[in-house]
């Protein structure tokens, strides 16, 4: 099953179970606008390529629209849809004052110099900019993307619109991007997953750990897992897989990482095969690369008791019924990811204030909107009987239809 029909099998039963009418149910999952435009730059050789981009709005009901910007072969309008989608429901489940939106481009990052992305990045600005805005629409980094990015969106924003820092968050702290926003979502992550482990009486120290891609979420997520005493016994990434029964020591990793950009050749583990790596035998199984990993193919042999989803849509829906049916507790992308658009909305808050925090501040703020969120989903868990990925979208969903209808929306 594709990403959004994933996705929009998840709204509709949460939808079912809130009783929502079933024209409302329709509008909802409906995107608010999906823009599609050409973008063509000149290589370093001259030669011209072109790529297309995307920017889907998915909704609006709560505030202006909110999401990243992944720069990746796979981006393609049905994913961005599905990604978008999430958004909306993400943003309500933090209770963070948002709508949902995705952008993405097709294209390898990896195969351009910084020049062809600094040129890429401009022209879709150049093709987007008047249907971003601090109040419509806010922008941030994904795959593929970091704060060099969005430090070109903004100037570029700025050429049109004046200095709006507010336009896009993740920025650099030069520009006025938020102290913690670069480890926000693993962080997030690590809180939610504290607050998952406290209902089993449990705490990270002491518990093994797999670490399902090393990007910016998941070295934060290991980084911080192993800070706290809890056991990374495996990574991967592109490169490869490493594992070590007796703990990885993550910040050799990191150092490791830095100098050969690859986690291949470490010397603090050995190599695994990174197929092998999901149904390795663990207790937290942290997803943080792309989606769709965990399907009908390796969901029954998945050995990890608490599945903690930093990725978007990990589990596909065939994967969600083997793993429950297994009793494998799954924490849900809406939820354990919410971090990193949490500390956004920080951001965005510090810039429209004009008044900056410190990190210490950024950080007990997410911690007290991730401890809320797992809160009012497990209110909703009891209300609905369902699982938590159910409680969050019924959680989600229903603040979005409540805004929907007290803005007059007619059945
Ligand atoms: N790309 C991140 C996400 O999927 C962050 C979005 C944002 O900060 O707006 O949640």
């Amino acid at each position: 099953m594709n990403a959004l029909a994933g996705t929009s099998r998840n709204f509709r039963l949460a939808s079912r179970l809130l009783g929502l009418d079933s024209k409302l149910e329709k509008s909802l999952l409906i995107p608010f606008r999906e823009i599609k435009v050409e973008c063509t730059i000149p290589k370093d050789d001259g030669t011209l390529v072109s790529y297309v981009g995307f920017r889907i709005q998915h909704d609006n009901a709560r505030g202006p629209m909110k999401g990243g910007i992944r720069y990746h072969p796979e981006v393609d309008p049905d994913e961005v849809n599905a990604l978008a989608q999430l958004m909306t429901w993400k943003t309500a489940v933090a209770d963070i004052p948002y709508g949902g939106a995705k952008g993405g481009i097709g294209c390898s990052p990896r195969d351009l110099s910084k020049s062809e992305l600094e040129r890429l990045t401009r022209v879709f600005t150049q093709k987007i900019h008047d249907l971003i805005g601090i109040h419509t629409d806010v922008p941030a980094p994904d795959m593929g993307t970091n704060a060099q990015t969005m430090a070109w969106i903004l100037d570029e924003y700025s050429k049109f619109h004046g200095h709006s820092p507010a336009v896009v968050t993740g920025k650099p702290i030069d520009l006025g991007g938020s102290l913690g926003r670069e480890a926000a979502t693993g962080r997030g992550v690590v809180y939610a997953t504290e607050a998952l482990l406290a209902e089993y009486w449990k705490a990270v120290k002491g518990l093994t750990f797999i670490i399902q891609g090393f990007g910016n979420v998941g070295s934060w997520v290991a980084r911080l897992i192993h800070e706290r005493g809890g056991k990374v016994i495996a990574v991967s990434d592109v490169t490869g897989a490493v594992k070590n029964q007796n703990g990885i020591d993550i910040p050799q990793l990191l150092k490791h990482k830095e100098a050969t950009g690859s986690l291949t050749g470490f010397s603090g583990g050995d190599s695994l095969d990174p197929s092998e790596l999901l149904v390795h035998e663990c207790d937290v199984l942290v997803p943080c690369a792309l989606g769709g990993v965990l399907n009908r193919e390796n969901a029954a042999h998945v050995k990890a008791k608490f599945i903690i989803e930093a990725a978007n849509h990990p589990t596909d829906p065939g994967a969600d019924e083997i793993l429950s049916k297994k009793g494998v507790i799954i924490l849900p992308d809406i939820y354990a990811n919410a971090g990193g658009v949490t500390v956004s909305y920080f951001e965005w808050v510090q810039n429209i204030q004009g008044f900056m925090w410190d990190e210490d501040k950024v950080n007990k703020e997410l911690k007290r909107y991730m401890t809320q969120a797992f809160h009012n989903i497990k209110t909703m868990c009891q209300t609905h009987h369902c699982n938590l990925r159910m409680g969050a979208f019924t959680l989600g969903v229903n603040r979005v239809a409540r805004a929907t209808l007290l803005r007059g929306w007619e059945a």
